[in-house]
């Protein structure tokens, strides 16, 4: 067992502080890593004040980690001490479903294990995720970085970016798509990058006005005001994909009607109340509305090969474990620039 030290919530209620664990042993098959820098997902912030429903408690949260191998298994060939090593929402699944064989283990018909708010498979226990400095997983669950980028601005990539490429890729994004993402947040700002670097147009829909340069700089030709009234009338039938990225439930009916003959709008924010749609806005134009969950290995390996290759990284603040809890706050109020990073020597 290895002493570890992190964070934790311990109720939905609380204030997360300072929380000391043990991390498993290796298997043959595992590889155990300083963890650097973990990036705060509002996905984390749900799970930890119980906004989908009852979580496992004490919860060590984070899913978006970069660090430094230290120790290897004996049958472990992809990673070294020293080599750098990404971990993301899942630490396991059940390897043998149809999804599992194709790659798409965020899919996995057995249900994906979690890196926290979960229960280890083999062990049983609960999983601890990376708002701590040490962690172990099997090397087939975990990432290699690119050289040439700050290990820092990679962490949301592991999440955030994977969350946004992915869709890209599948709605086949590039040059002459029309996309728009809604939500420049941590994830937003990465379909923003995403998008653009494969060549599609694109708007930023916010709440913000604030983050009308920032949308521009990264990548986007045009920035939306959801704010005010008919922002829609001029965009009938506009765009060929919609990512929406926004964490709090929004009318859905305005964005509808700026999606294209044969539009999606692609569900990826995940608001604790359920939408309404009316059907008409989806017959009008042979419409869709569809979801997306982060990615598989294989395409998250892609996703970063290509962060490496084209230069993206996240924009972060780094901040110290004792942060935390503030940037929770400013990130419920939209007041991050883009995603805030625990540097996690700090623990
Ligand atoms: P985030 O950084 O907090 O960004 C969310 C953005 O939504 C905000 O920056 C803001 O953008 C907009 N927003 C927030 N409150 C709003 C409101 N009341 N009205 C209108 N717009 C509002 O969150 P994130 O980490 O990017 O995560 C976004 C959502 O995706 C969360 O629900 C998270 O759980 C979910 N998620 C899903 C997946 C998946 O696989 N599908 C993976 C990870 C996370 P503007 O300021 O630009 O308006
Ligand atoms: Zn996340």
């Amino acid at each position: 067992m290895t002493s570890t030290k992190g964070f934790a919530a311990q109720s939905a209620k609380g204030d997360l502080g300072p929380y000391a664990f043990e991390r498993r042993e290796l298997r043959s098959d595992d590889v155990g890593f300083r963890i650097d820098f973990t990036g705060i997902c509002h996905t984390d912030i749900h799970q930890v004040r119980e906004e989908w429903g009852a979580s496992i408690f004490p919860m060590v949260p984070g899913h978006e980690m970069v660090g430094t191998v230290t120790s290897i298994g004996d049958d472990v060939t992809r990673f070294k001490s020293g080599d750098r090593i990404g971990v993301g929402v899942f630490i396991d699944s059940c390897r043998i479903c149809v999804n599992c064989l194709k790659g798409l283990q965020q899919y996995c018909l057995d249900g994906y294990t979690d890196t926290y708010n979960g229960y280890e498979r083999n062990t049983k226990q609960i999983a601890f995720g990376g708002y701590s400095n040490y962690f172990v997983i099997p090397e087939s669950y975990a990432y290699t970085l690119p050289k040439n980028l700050d290990m820092a601005a990679m962490a949301p990539l592991i999440c955030a970016g994977i969350t946004l490429y992915s869709p890209l890729k599948n709605w086949k994004v590039g040059p002459g798509s029309n996309v728009a993402v809604a939500g420049l947040g941590g994830l937003g700002h990465m379909g923003v990058k995403f998008a653009a670097a494969l060549g599609a147009t694109v708007t930023v829909l916010s709440h913000s006005d604030s983050k009308e340069n920032d949308a521009k700089a990264f990548g986007a030709t045009e920035f939306i005001n959801t704010q005010k009234a008919d922002w829609h009338l001029g965009y009938r039938k506009n765009f060929d994909l919609i990512l929406n990225t926004v964490s709090a439930q929004i009318d859905l009916e305005p964005y509808l009607t700026t999606l294209a003959t044969d539009g999606s709008l692609v569900m990826i924010g995940i608001p604790s109340a359920p939408y309404s749609i009316s059907p008409g806005s989806l017959i009008d134009g042979r419409r869709s509305v569809a979801g997306s969950l982060i990615g598989g290995i294989p395409e998250t390996q892609e996703m970063l090969n290509f962060c490496g290759v084209k230069n993206i990284v996240s924009e972060v603040e780094v901040i110290s474990a004792d942060y935390i809890n503030e940037a929770y706050e400013r990130t419920i109020a939209s007041d991050v620039r883009y995603r805030f990073v625990i540097d996690c020597s700090t623990f």
